[in-house]
């Protein structure tokens, strides 16, 4: 140990000493100043992958820093709790690193305060230096096509709520009983409608679906499942795994239509990787197919269909969806677009999950929404000519509009939080903001705020329910519930 420290020693020559003077120097001169600095209050709306991974860059890259992460629900974690599908348990372990997030010493978080109806933005901008909105994308698009309203046609966001058990989807009703379902949209969330709705009940127990919906989903009739498509195979937004995955469900098996697939296998090898190993898979398993006298289920993917009108009957019960067969125009590989023909395909079913995408909702009378759904930015600033008030910033899919996974959330959410940093280093104001503790004052006394001491006495009793049915967790459906167990 003393011969190594001497070692070193004898490298230290008088210019290297002069040198490792002045950087200490630098250092105390940087702690000293940064001492004497207010402590930015950062406020964060939405407790989602965005404003956790805002967070945790904020923190990492700036010492006099307090950050208050308020969140709608009582709960936190946004879609890794209530969008990832419960058969994917191994995607939700970025909830481990959240928790060490929100575990640091300036880092606060403030569930059931709804940002536009118990604090306005303004209200936020008063008391806080930079407000950062990561609340995401809770609606869902609409087709606009006729008898959209009628009975059983429902939101795959829904869907996903009520196998997740979203409090807002507790009530959420769903016709189970027909033999014929039709998913419209072929991306990453209809499929994973598809595979709740086609796995075997066994395989969902192990899961953290609450328990009122195994019920239904045991009951279910529902024995073959189309996904519309209008566009061709090429064009498919879901991703190799889960497709992998569908293939794989007991019981059940895939139907292609083999002229859907007319010209494709020729340019499947010129395309770039990953659509190349999609389609190879597409391939093989069209080419696989054969019938299984084991089969109970079938999942059957239709392409260059767009949904034209739902049939319904005198009572408004869905009979079946009225598809326009398209052709694609332009190069098969190179995103065509579709050309609706005067041909229709009737398929008759009692079940239509529209699956198009999610679009972000405005709560507040200061923002916008622009038209791909998003709040308009540039890097994450939204620009706003108010300089009296905190500035303005936009991460994940209230920002990029509801597209990527949790990894491009990821990417944005630091990108974002690169530039609160640059402002806050440059155009920092001398004036203390008083955050939360203002806050509070303008939010309404009788209502229950849950802090991360309350969200982990619900995730303890959660667990402790789920371990009694031998499943992860029994998840609380209900707002008033959790309040009850985290205070
Ligand atoms: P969100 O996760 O939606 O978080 C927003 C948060 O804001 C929520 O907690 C919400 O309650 C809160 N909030 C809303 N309104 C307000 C308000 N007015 N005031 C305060 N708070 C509010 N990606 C993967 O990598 N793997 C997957 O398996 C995967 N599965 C998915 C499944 C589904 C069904 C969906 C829809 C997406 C999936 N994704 C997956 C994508 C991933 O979920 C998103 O990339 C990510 O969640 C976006 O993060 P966000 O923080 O922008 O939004
Ligand atoms: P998406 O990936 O954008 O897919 C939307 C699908 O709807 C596409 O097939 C699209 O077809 C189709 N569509 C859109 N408008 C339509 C219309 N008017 N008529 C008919 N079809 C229409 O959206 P998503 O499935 O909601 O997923 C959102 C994001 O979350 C994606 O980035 C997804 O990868 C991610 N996610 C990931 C996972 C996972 O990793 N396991 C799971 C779920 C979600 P066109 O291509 O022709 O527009």
């Amino acid at each position: 140990m003393y011969s190594e420290s001497f070692r070193s020693l004898t490298y230290l020559t008088p210019k290297y000493l002069g040198k490792m003077s002045f950087k200490i120097a630098r250092q105390s001169f940087k702690k000293f100043s940064t001492a004497c600095k207010k402590v930015s209050q950062v406020c964060v709306v939405g407790a989602g992958p965005a404003g956790f991974y805002a967070a945790m860059q904020l923190t990492k890259k700036l010492g006099n820093i307090n950050i208050d992460i308020i969140e709608k629900l009582p709960v936190p974690f946004g879609l890794i709790r209530y969008g990832v599908a419960p058969d994917h348990p191994e995607v939700k372990n970025v909830i481990n690193q959240f928790t060490k997030v929100a575990q640091q010493p300036n880092v606060n978080f403030y569930g059931n305060i709804a940002l536009g109806k118990d604090i306005t933005l303004s209200q936020l901008r008063q008391h806080y230096d930079a407000v950062l909105l990561t609340y995401g994308a809770e609606e869902d698009k609409l087709l606009g096509i006729e008898n959209e309203d009628a009975k059983n046609i429902v939101a795959a966001r829904k869907f996903v709520g009520w196998y997740n058990g979203l409090p807002d989807a507790r009530d959420f009703e769903v016709d189970l009983g027909g033999n014929t379902a039709a998913v419209l949209g072929q991306g990453n969330v209809a499929l994973d409608v598809a595979r709740i709705i086609l796995s075997p009940i066994d395989e969902l127990r192990k899961t953290d679906i609450p328990e009122h919906v195994l019920s239904v989903l045991a009951k279910s009739k529902i024995k073959e499942l189309y996904l519309v498509g209008r566009r061709g195979p090429l064009q498919v937004a879901f991703t190799i795994k889960e497709l992998r995955e569908q293939l794989k469900i007991p019981f059940c098996q895939t139907v292609w239509r083999k002229n859907d697939f007319d010209g494709v296998s020729e340019v499947a090898s010129a395309l770039a990787r990953p659509r190349k190993r999609l389609t190879e898979l597409m391939l093989k398993s069209l080419n696989e197919h054969s019938e299984d006298s084991k089969s109970e289920k079938y999942f059957k993917p239709i392409f260059h269909r767009s949904p034209d009108k739902f049939i319904v009957d005198s009572k408004n019960n869905l009979m079946g969806v009225q598809l326009t067969c398209n052709q694609m125009a332009g190069s098969l590989d190179k995103d065509p677009k579709y050309l609706p023909t005067d041909e229709k395909e009737i398929i008759n079913c009692s079940l239509a999950i529209r699956s198009i995408g999610y679009k972000s909702v405005n709560v507040d009378k200061d923002l916008i929404i622009g038209d791909n759904g998003a709040v308009p930015n540039d890097k994450g600033r939204i620009l706003d000519p108010s300089n009296d008030l905190a500035k303005l910033y936009v991460a994940g899919w209230l920002g990029t509009g509801p597209v990527g996974v949790i990894l491009h959330t990821m990417g944005n959410a630091f990108q974002v939080a690169k530039a609160i940093q640059e402002d806050l280093e440059t155009g920092q104001s001398t004036e203390n903001k008083g955050g939360f503790a203002e806050v509070r004052k303008a939010i309404c006394e009788n209502l229950k705020i849950v802090d991360w001491k309350g969200w982990e006495n619900i995730d303890k009793y959660e667990i402790e329910m789920g371990k009694k049915l031998g499943k992860p967790r029994e998840k609380i459906c209900c707002v008033s519930e959790m309040l009850e167990k985290a205070l």
